[in-house]
């Protein structure tokens, strides 16, 4: 179903509420914005609103706010900083979360003003009202503006007041961000052009059950590679050594094997290390091969030209959970042979969802060769599961 965006209702002289997501990373001590991406990648919609004469107000959780003493490290007010500065105009930050306060602050705003209001999660320091989506607050929020824009897909995947509760009091459409989320996500989960080929890798298997079985009855081909290939290649039957793996999934690999039979690719090769270390011995070796004292920390060479021959033709590749631990450089190799692979397809559409994933691709140099790197960790998974995401749920339709 196609969902209502900024581009389908009036913005002039209204009061826009919008949901961005300014949950950015930020220096322990210093408080200052270490990777300012999730406001970069809100811009568009905020100049969109200010270039049709909306008066905006913005608004977003930063981290979790249990305690009073949680409110100091988890304040917004660096972030309308250096939004200010990302726009080239003034936004107005308001130390609260309600109140007379914040209600005149709105009232005073001109056409394509802005303001920042507090971390919305501070409401959640008595009774979570925030995070469990209290109804006098969401219908509190949504009296203040008078349309909802929802761009904040990093947080689609749980109901909150700041989402799904103004929601229901007052017409909800998306921002651009949400938007292309949806478009690519959605279109992939939805509606895919064969042949469709899923990546899976990352730490667990028990992370990812839902969205490999979600996968595996949409996908032509499963490739699996990771922390997790171990627990398939141990329900197999083969000798992993020291190789992370999980015992109490190994019925469940062990099913779906024989449930998928060739669609579901695993590696032939990987980097048997003599330690969980960068700098530790390792060699190539076939998964056939891994002594007792080694682990497994990558897809080796021969794998990467498994998945590279499979992934040849794709015209929609799904990407969750890199190859190998890439933080360590020696370790890198699988995934960035996969990133090269990909970025040597023509005409497909190519997703990247998981916040370690598009950590990698974008740290690897692989940020402009996808079509889309996801912007919400939980998000994308729930997303990719099949799951409805409340947040995406509650955007009016066309
Ligand atoms: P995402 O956040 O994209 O969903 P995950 O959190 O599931 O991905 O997995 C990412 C982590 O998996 C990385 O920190 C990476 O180091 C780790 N990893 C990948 N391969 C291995 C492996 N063979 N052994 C141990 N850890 C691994
Ligand atoms: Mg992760």
């Amino acid at each position: 179903m196609a969902k209502k965006t900024v581009r389908d209702i009036k913005i002039k002289g209204r009061k826009v509420l919008v949901r961005v997501d300014f949950n950015v990373p930020m220096d322990k001590k210093t408080r200052e914005i270490t990777d300012d991406n999730r406001i970069v990648q809100a811009l568009p919609t905020i100049q969109y609103l200010v270039d049709q004469g909306g008066k905006v107000v913005l608004f977003s959780h930063l981290g979790k706010v249990e305690t009073v003493e949680d409110k100091a490290k988890n304040s917004l007010a660096p972030v309308a900083k250096r939004l200010s500065s990302l726009l080239g105009k003034e936004v107005r930050f308001v130390p609260v979360t309600r109140g007379p306060e914040l209600e005149s602050a709105i009232n005073e705003l001109k056409e394509g003003d802005v303001l920042l209001f507090e971390n919305t999660r501070f409401e959640d320091i008595e009774g979570k009202k925030e995070s469990k989506n209290n109804p006098e607050l969401g219908k509190y929020w949504a009296s203040l503006g008078d349309l909802f824009v929802n761009d904040a897909f990093g947080t689609a995947h749980r109901a909150h007041a700041s989402n799904s509760g103004i929601a229901s009091n007052l017409e909800c459409v998306s921002g651009f961000l949400m938007e292309k989320e949806i478009k690519f996500i959605g279109g992939a989960v939805d509606n895919p052009v064969h042949p469709y080929i899923a990546i899976l890798g990352g730490a667990k298997v028990s992370d990812k059950i839902a969205v490999i079985e979600n996968l595996l009855n949409k996908a032509d081909k499963v490739l699996v590679g990771g922390g997790m290939m171990f627990t398939f290649l141990k329900a197999k039957g083969l000798n992993i050594g020291k190789s992370l793996v999980e015992d109490d999934r190994l019925e469940f690999a062990k099913s779906l094997i024989e449930v998928a039979g060739n669609k579901l690719v695993l590696p032939v090769d990987t980097l048997a290390a003599k330690a969980f270390a960068n700098d530790a011995e390792f060699r190539v070796c076939s998964v056939e091969d891994i002594k007792a004292d080694e682990m497994g920390l990558d897809v080796g060479p021969k794998t990467v030209e498994l998945f590279t021959n499979v992934l040849k033709g794709a015209k929609t590749v799904v990407w969750n959970g890199p190859m190998g631990v890439f933080e360590m450089e020696n370790f890198a190799k699988g995934t960035v042979g996969v990133c090269e692979a990909i970025a040597n397809l023509k005409g497909a559409t190519t997703i990247i969802g998981g916040g370690d994933s598009a950590a990698a691709a974008i740290q690897l140099g692989y940020a402009d060769k996808f079509t889309h790197i996801s912007t919400g960790g939980g998000a994308s998974l729930e997303y990719l599961e099949g799951k409805e995401l409340p947040g995406v749920t509650s955007i009016a339709n066309k």
